[in-house]
């Protein structure tokens, strides 16, 4: 049986993000990265693509091509969670103006998540704000931080502590640029997606758990169809709850045990992705141990997210310093720690108030 999304080659899909101020179009496309001068409005000024020297190397010519050398201002940018700072925005805005950029100019966020989450907040704050138009080149970019406005940058406290909401003109996803991503990277990026399932979509789950052997090896069409549904729901749910005021929380499955083994790491043991496959390990034991979700489905959920690994291993982490990490993340509300849990594949609810003596129990027993 066909999945519901499955893509049709000829026919690639565009998915709409609907925001009270803003509607704009998220497309899923081989080759697009070549046609990326059809997205830029008549009226823009200068354009700045923000890279790393990594991605320019492989991809830029493509881009560049396009554009005549005085309109297309190349800006690099170090890479890594660790520069993923206030500095960084503040030196790219420098060379902007050193380069006369004015409030025509355009930002192109063109690399990985640390870099369009760094150009959307450049753009979102350049003389109070200039269009971002977003060309992510990671899987993990392309199903989630490139999409839905979040932009921002790291405090030594925390991730992503500064920053804004500011929605691109348009996403651009050319999973043709996959071909030369780390094999990490990838399956890194591939947790996002299993998470897209598990909260809302059991159809692109099963595909995750079935077809492991042409996920991995990048089967294109499967590869467009995990891409497409995976956006579709990040479109719906940010078109939904821009703001994260109730339905976008559900994006955050895995990201509270998650985000605390981020920390706990200092940023450097888990990929983004590895950290939430680890936290939506342990929401789904949690689920369990609460009688929320049956074994069945927890398994399920286990083996999945294990046929994409290995992960870095968590065991020697000690689960008291992670729950004291949980209480100070941003998704924490007045001190109430919220989990996004299963109850069933395709279905989570936000539970709180659950007690540490469990939430430990989940931790500990995931970990193994
Ligand atoms: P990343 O940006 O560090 O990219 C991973 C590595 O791959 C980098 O070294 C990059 O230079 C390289 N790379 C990128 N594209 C490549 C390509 N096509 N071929 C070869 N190498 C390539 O990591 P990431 O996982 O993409 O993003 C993680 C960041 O995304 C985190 O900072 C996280 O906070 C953020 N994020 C934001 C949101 C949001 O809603 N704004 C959502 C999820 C994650």
């Amino acid at each position: 049986m066909r999945h519901a999304a499955m893509v049709q080659r000829d026919q690639m899909p565009a998915f709409e993000v609907r925001t009270p101020h803003h509607t704009y179009s998220n497309r899923v496309e081989r080759g697009i990265l070549a046609r990326a001068a059809a997205f830029i409005p008549e009226r823009a000024g200068k354009l700045f693509a923000v890279t790393t020297e990594d991605v320019w190397r492989l991809h830029g010519r493509t881009l560049e091509g396009q554009f005549e050398p005085e309109k297309l201002n190349v800006l690099f940018f170090p890479g890594g969670e660790s520069k993923k700072r206030l500095s960084a925005v503040e030196d790219l805005a420098d060379q902007m103006l050193a380069k006369r950029a004015d409030r025509t100019a355009v930002v192109i966020g063109f690399g990985g998540g640390i870099v369009t989450d760094l150009s959307g907040f450049l753009a979102a704050i350049f003389m109070r704000g200039i269009p971002v138009i977003q060309i992510p080149t990671t899987l993990l970019a392309q199903v989630d931080a490139a999409t839905g406005g979040k932009t921002g940058v790291n405090l030594i406290g925390g991730k992503n502590l500064i920053g804004s909401f500011h929605q691109p003109l348009a996403v651009l996803i050319d999973p043709d640029v996959l071909a030369t991503l780390p094999p990490r990277e990838y399956r890194a990026g591939l947790f996002e997606v299993i998470k897209c399932g598990i909260i809302r979509d059991p159809a692109l789950f099963r595909l995750l758990a079935e077809r492991p052997e042409d996920v991995l090896k990048m089967k294109p069409e499967v590869v467009d169809e995990l891409i497409a549904a995976a956006v579709r729901i990040k479109a719906e749910v940010v078109s939904a709850d821009e703001r994260e005021g109730d339905l976008r929380r559900i994006l955050n499955f895995g990201h509270t045990v998650g985000h605390a083994l981020e920390a706990e790491t200092e940023y450097v043991r888990f990929l983004h992705g590895e950290a939430i496959a680890w936290g939506m390990l342990a929401a789904t034991r949690l689920a369990e141990l609460l009688g929320m979700l049956d074994s069945e489905s927890a398994e399920r959920i286990k083996k999945t997210i294990c046929q994409y690994g290995p992960l870095p291993a968590a065991k020697d982490l000690n689960p008291d310093a992670l729950i004291a990490r949980l209480g100070s993340d941003k998704k924490t509300l007045q001190g109430k720690i919220h989990f996004v849990l299963p109850s069933k594949i395709g279905e989570v609810e936000i539970v709180s108030g659950i007690e540490p003596r469990i939430i430990r129990q989940a931790i500990v027993d995931s970990f193994e």
